[in-house]
C-alpha cells in the first residue's frame, strides 16, 4: 500500500551527473573501403542514427548526390539518394532511401510561387522518382536537393536542439562557431525552408552548416566520411559548450522534491487508474520511466513552468502532444482529483484544437494526455501501443535535455502553438495516418498469463501476442519463463512481452506479478489463469499433501489470481470491458478414475469461474473457461509422473501407445494441441466473444462425458 508521506526536499541528482554526451567519430576506414557510394551513405546513416547522442530515434535524414546509369537512356545521371519517409536512420537498409532525379528536383522550382505552395510541392516529388523506387520521398527532401553539396546530414540531437530552442541560441551559435554555422529562424520543414537554406548558403559562401531554430542542424561535406565527421564534430562542439555553461549551475533552478523510494509501487498503483480514465476509441498501453532526467526534471523548482511550455522540436512534439499532464504527488490517491485532471487536460486540448483549427483541418484526434509527470515518481506515457508509448517517453526525455541546455544559455522557447497545431494536423501527416493499416484486434490490450512458461500458457500468450496484445508471462519456473519471454521478444518485439516469477499459491507473489504488469504496461484487460499441475492417485493413496497441492494451485491459485486481477479489470469498464479465461479441464466436468484431487480441484475452479462471471458482469468483466483434454505434445505435465500414472490407470504403454489411446478415445479421433487451446483462449479473450460470459468451451476432440449441457 502507498502512504501519503510528504517527501523531504533535498537534491536528488547533482546537475553535473547528466551532462550532454560528447559523440566521437566511429568511422572505420577498413569497413568503408569496400563499400559502394550508396553503401557509404547507408554506413554513414547507420553510424549517425545508432548513436543516440547524435540523433533521436527515427530523427534526422541523410543524403548523397550520386552518379547512376539511367535505365531509360543508359546515360549517367545525377540521382539524389535521400532517406525516405518513415523509418530510422540507425537501422534502415538501402531500401529505406528514396532515389530521385536531381535535375528534375531542381526543375520543380518553376511550380513554386511561395510558402503557400509547400504542400503542393510534395505532390511533385513522386514524379521525380528514379528507377521506379517505391520508397516515398519525405517532406525534408527539398532541404537536401536544393543545397549544392554532394553529402548532406540533417540531425536533431539534444545538444543541438537545446541551442535551437533557446533565446540565447543564436548568440551561442556565434560564440561556438563564429560565422561557420549560420542561423535560420523557425520554419516548418518543406520546400520553402529548402529555398531559404539555399539562398542563405548563396549569400554566405563558405558557411559549413545552418542551425534551424526550434528544430536542428543541417550540414554537409565533400565525401561521406567528411560529412559524417563534420556532423559529429558540430554536435560535440555544442555539447561541450553547453556542458561548460551548465557546470556549477543547478539545472532547472535546483531540486525541491526528492525521488520517492516507493516510486515503482506508486507507478504500479497509479497507471491503471489513469489508463481507466483515458476513455476514447481505443485503450492505451503505458510505459513508466524513473530515469535520471525524469526525476531531476519533475523534482525541480522550474518543473511546472517548463512543463507547461510544451516541447519544441517537431519530432518531439509529434510524439508527446502539445504539453504533458502534471500531477501533484500528494494527491495521487484521490480518484476524483485524477478524474478532474484528465478531464481538464482533454478540455484544454479541445480548446487548443478549436483555437488553431483551419477550414480544412482533419477532425480532432484523441484528446487524452500522452505524457504524465509526477514529481518524485517520474514519467508515464500512454499510447495506442507499447512501442509508441515507450518512444513518447524517450522523446520527452530528449525534450528534458533540451530544456536543460536551453535554459543554461537563455530562456527555453517552445514551439509556437499555431505552428505546433499546423504540424500535428498537417494534411500530409493526416494522409500518412490514413494510409496506416488498421491495427490488429488486440492492440492496446494487456494480458497476464499464469503458467506462461508451460505448453498451453505459452501457446495462449503467443496467440494473444500475434494479434497485438502485450503479455506478462507469470510462472514459478524462473528460468523457463525467461526463456519463453526471450523467444517471444525475438518473435514479436521486445516491447510487448515481459516475464515475472510468480507462484500462484503465494498471495504476495501474485500481488507482485500484477503490480509488475501494471507498471510495465499500465494495467490489465485479459487474465488467462492457467498455471497448473496434475496428479493421479486412487482415493486411498491420496495424501493430505497431494490433495492440498492440487487445491492450492488449481483452486486457491485461480482464486488468488482472479482476486488480484479484479481491481485492475474493473478500471476498464468504460473501455468496453475485460475478460478472464480459466483453463479448466475435461476432468473438471467429467469424472476421472484415480484423479479425485486433481479433478475435483478443477471442478472447483470451473465453478469459481461461473461465480465470478456473475460477480464480474456489472463491471464489464467476462469470465469463461476452456476445458482441454489430453494435450500431450508440448505439455510439461505429460513429461512427468502424470504420463506414467495415466498410462498405468489405462493399462497401456506410456509411449506412443498413450497418444494413440487418447486420439482413439476422442470422438473426432484427433490430437489436441496447445495451439488448439490457445485458439479458444483467444476467442474468449477478444471481442469476438464480447457477449459471452459464464461459458465453457471444451477443446478435447469430442468427449461425450464432458458435454456441458
Ligand atoms: P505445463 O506443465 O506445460 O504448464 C504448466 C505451467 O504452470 C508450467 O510452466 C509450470 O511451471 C506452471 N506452474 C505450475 N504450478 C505453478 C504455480 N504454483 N505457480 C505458477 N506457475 C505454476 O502444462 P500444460 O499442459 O500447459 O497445462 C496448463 C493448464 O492446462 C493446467 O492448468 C492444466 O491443468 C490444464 N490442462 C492441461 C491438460 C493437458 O492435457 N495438458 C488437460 C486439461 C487441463
Amino acid at each position: 500500500m502507498l502512504d501519503g508521506t510528504p517527501m523531504t526536499v533535498q537534491s536528488v541528482i547533482s546537475p553535473a551527473a547528466i551532462p550532454f554526451a560528447i559523440p566521437a567519430s566511429r568511422w572505420d576506414d577498413s569497413v568503408a573501403a569496400s563499400l559502394s557510394p550508396a553503401e557509404l551513405l547507408l554506413y554513414r546513416s547507420n553510424l549517425l542514427g545508432s548513436d543516440l547522442t547524435v540523433t533521436n530515434f527515427g530523427g534526422g535524414n541523410t543524403s548523397a548526390k550520386l552518379s547512376e546509369t539511367d535505365p531509360l537512356t543508359g546515360q549517367s545521371v545525377e540521382v539524389l539518394w535521400v532517406k525516405g519517409s518513415g523509418g530510422d536512420i540507425g537501422s534502415m537498409k538501402l531500401d529505406g532511401f528514396a532515389t530521385l532525379y536531381q535535375d528534375k528536383l531542381l526543375g520543380l522550382e518553376q511550380h513554386y510561387a511561395g510558402p503557400d505552395d509547400d504542400d503542393k510541392m510534395v505532390g511533385f516529388l513522386p514524379h521525380c522518382t528514379f528507377n521506379l523506387n517505391g520508397r516515398a520521398a519525405s517532406i525534408d527532401t527539398p532541404l537536401h536537393s536544393l543545397l549544392p553539396f554532394a553529402h548532406v546530414d540533417h540531425v536533431h540531437p539534444d545538444a543541438i536542439i537545446a541551442l535551437a530552442a533557446s533565446s540565447g541560441g543564436e548568440a551561442a551559435t556565434k560564440a561556438i562557431w563564429g560565422g561557420r554555422i549560420g542561423w535560420l529562424p523557425w520554419k516548418r520543414p518543406g520546400y520553402t525552408l529548402g529555398v531559404q537554406l539555399r539562398d542563405f548558403v548563396r549569400a554566405n559562401p563558405g558557411v559549413e552548416g545552418v542551425m534551424l531554430a526550434g528544430h536542428g542542424i543541417i550540414c554537409w561535406g565533400d565525401s561521406a566520411k567528411a560529412c559524417y565527421e563534420h556532423t559529429v564534430a558540430l554536435i560535440a562542439d555544442a555539447a561541450n559548450y553547453l556542458n561548460g555553461e551548465l557546470s556549477g549551475k543547478p539545472a532547472f533552478g535546483g531540486q525541491k522534491v526528492a525521488s520517492n523510494p516507493d516510486r515503482a509501487a506508486i507507478a504500479a498503483d497509479l497507471m491503471p487508474r489513469l489508463r481507466g480514465l483515458m476513455t476514447g476509441a481505443r485503450s492505451k498501453v503505458g510505459h513508466y520511466s524513473d530515469d535520471a532526467e525524469a526525476l531531476e526534471f519533475t523534482g525541480s523548482v522550474e518543473f511546472e513552468r517548463l512543463a507547461a511550455l510544451g516541447t519544441s522540436c517537431p519530432d518531439h512534439f509529434l510524439r508527446t502532444k502539445i504539453a504533458p499532464l502534471t500531477l501533484d504527488p500528494e494527491r495521487l490517491q484521490d480518484d476524483a482529483y485524477l478524474g478532474e485532471k484528465i478531464a481538464a487536460y482533454r478540455e484544454l486540448y479541445a480548446a487548443y484544437y478549436e483555437r488553431c483549427k483551419r477550414a480544412n483541418s482533419p477532425a480532432m484526434r484523441d484528446a487524452n494526455p500522452v505524457v504524465v509527470l509526477v514529481p518524485g515518481v517520474g514519467r508515464m506515457t500512454f499510447a495506442n501501443d507499447k512501442t509508441t508509448a515507450r518512444l513518447a517517453g524517450e522523446f520527452y526525455g530528449n525534450a528534458i535535455n533540451v530544456m536543460r541546455g536551453a535554459e543554461a544559455i537563455g530562456d527555453y522557447i517552445a514551439l509556437d502553438e499555431q505552428e505546433a497545431f499546423d504540424i500535428e494536423y498537417w494534411l500530409l501527416e493526416e494522409a500518412k495516418l490514413q494510409r496506416m493499416p488498421a491495427p490488429k484486434p488486440l492492440v492496446g490490450k494487456i494480458a497476464l498469463v499464469t503458467g506462461g512458461a508451460g505448453g498451453i500458457g505459452a501457446a495462449s500468450a503467443a496467440r494473444l501476442l500475434r494479434d497485438g496484445a502485450c503479455v506478462m508471462l507469470a510462472d514459478r519456473d524462473a528460468r523457463a519463463v525467461q526463456e519463453v519471454c526471450n523467444g517471444f521478444a525475438k518473435q514479436f518485439g521486445k516491447d510487448v512481452v515481459r516475464a515475472t516469477v510468480c507462484d500462484v499459491t503465494d498471495e504476495a507473489q501474485v500481488q507482485a506479478a500484477f503490480a509488475d504488469c501494471a507498471r510495465e504496461f499500465g494495467g490489465l484487460d485479459i487474465l488467462v489463469a492457467n498455471a497448473g499441475i496434475a496428479s493421479s492417485a486412487p482415493i486411498e493413496e491420496t495424501t493430505i499433501e497431494l490433495w492440498s497441492r492440487n487445491y492450492d494451485v488449481l483452486a486457491q491459485g485461480y482464486f488468488l489470481t482472479a482476486r488480484a486481477a479484479w481491481p485492475l479489470l474493473r478500471r476498464m469498464k468504460e473501455q468496453g470491458g475485460t475478460s478472464v479465461v480459466f483453463i479448466g479441464s475435461k476432468n473438471g466436468v467429467a469424472a476421472a478414475t484415480n484423479a479425485s484431487a486433481y479433478a475435483s480441484a478443477k471442478a472447483a475452479a470451473n465453478h469459481l469461474a461461473r461465480c465470478l462471471a456473475l460477480e464480474g458482469a456489472p463491471h464489464g468483466i467476462r469470465v469463461n473457461t476452456v476445458n482441454p483434454d489430453a494435450v500431450i505434445r508440448g505439455s510439461k505435465i505429460w513429461d512427468g509422473d502424470w504420463r506414467q500414472e495415466r498410462a498405468g490407470a489405462h493399462g497401456i504403454d506410456p509411449g506412443q501407445e498413450l497418444e494413440e489411446h487418447y486420439r482413439q478415445r476422442s470422438m473426432l479421433k484427433r490430437d489436441v494441441l496447445p495451439d488448439d487451446i490457445a485458439e479458444a483462449v483467444y476467442f474468449l479473450a477478444s471481442d469476438m466473444s464480447a457477449k459471452s460470459t459464464g461459458n465453457m468451451i471444451n477443446v478435447d476432440a469430442g468427449n461425450a462425458q464432458a458435454f456441458t449441457r
